[in-house]
């Protein structure tokens, strides 16, 4: 069972350290995804600009077009005032006249207008092109950093998770898919570590008698080494599967305080050493 418990701490372990990984995995493509959207909602701004400034150029060519006839016109009416004979014919002749002037008034206003028009859209565009130019720019940058750091997170995980599918074959099936499920769905981690009485996941103090039974690492029950998930027990708040510190101990990475106290009792030895050897020395 101890094995088992082992494998279990393990497993846990290792995704535990991959988990970040994964993280990075899925929140770094998402992104890089968020931001190509964003260049191309520029892009199609860019293209409706550009429409829209094309429009009001060909509306402008038309009315200079229209206001070079109107010029024609009017000469038309002017020579035909210059030929009249009768004083009808002169009045009539004077209000084409001034009927095209009026025409030929109005035209270049909304040529004016138009020109306007024109020169912002142009300056907009200008901008907005620009604008789209540093955006690409930037995205293709960051796309391109981006599928860098993901073979360099796929590598680390690689690593952190090597040995993950024996540590699962020493486990019974159903406690595996458990576990999936656990790590999925739970906000609590699926494997607690306890050392002294509370589930390490969700923090709860476990009932006396658990606490001694999870300690023993054994169901008294078993004795036939085939463990099935009901062997294993589980924290009754948030189910996680309990295994006891000190059954698991030489699997887990060491934490900051073993680390430093491990240091410190290697130190005194040394320097134990050596005064047993200045000792010596002085014996002699
Ligand atoms: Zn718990």
């Amino acid at each position: 069972m101890r094995d088992q418990l082992r494998a279990l701490a393990k497993l846990a372990k290792m995704d535990e350290a991959a988990k970040d990984f994964d993280e990075e995995l899925k929140t770094l493509p998402q992104r890089i995804e968020a931001m190509r959207q964003d260049v191309d909602t520029l892009e199609k701004l860019l293209v409706h600009e550009r429409s829209q400034l094309e429009e009001a150029q060909k509306l402008k060519q038309m009315r200079v077009d229209e206001l070079s006839e109107q010029r024609e016109a009017l000469a038309r009416a002017k020579a035909k005032a210059s030929r009249a004979r009768t004083m009808k014919e002169a009045d009539a002749a004077e209000r084409e006249v001034e009927a095209n002037r009026r025409a030929i008034g109005d035209r270049e206003k909304e040529i004016a207008t138009l020109q306007e028009t024109v020169e912002t859209k142009t300056a907009t565009l200008e901008q907005r092109e620009s604008q789209f130019e540093e955006a690409q720019d930037m995205f293709r940058k960051e796309a391109e950093a981006a599928k860098k750091r993901l073979a360099e997170v796929q590598a680390l995980r690689g690593e952190v998770v090597v040995g993950r599918d024996e540590e699962i074959a020493k486990l019974p099936r159903r406690l595996v898919k458990r576990y999936g499920r656990l790590r999925e769905r739970s906000k609590y981690a699926p494997v607690s570590i306890v050392s002294d009485g509370t589930c390490e996941a969700c923090q709860m103090a476990l009932p006396p008698q658990l606490f001694i039974e999870i300690q023993r690492g054994e169901r008294a029950s078993d004795s036939t080494g085939d463990y099935t998930i009901h062997d294993f027990y589980t924290c009754p708040q948030c189910h996680a599967f309990l295994v006891y510190h000190g059954l698991v101990a030489d699997v887990l990475p060491r934490t900051e305080a073993e680390e430093e106290s491990a240091e410190a009792s290697q130190e005194a030895e040394e320097a134990g050493a050596s005064s047993a050897e200045a000792g010596a020395e002085a014996t002699s």
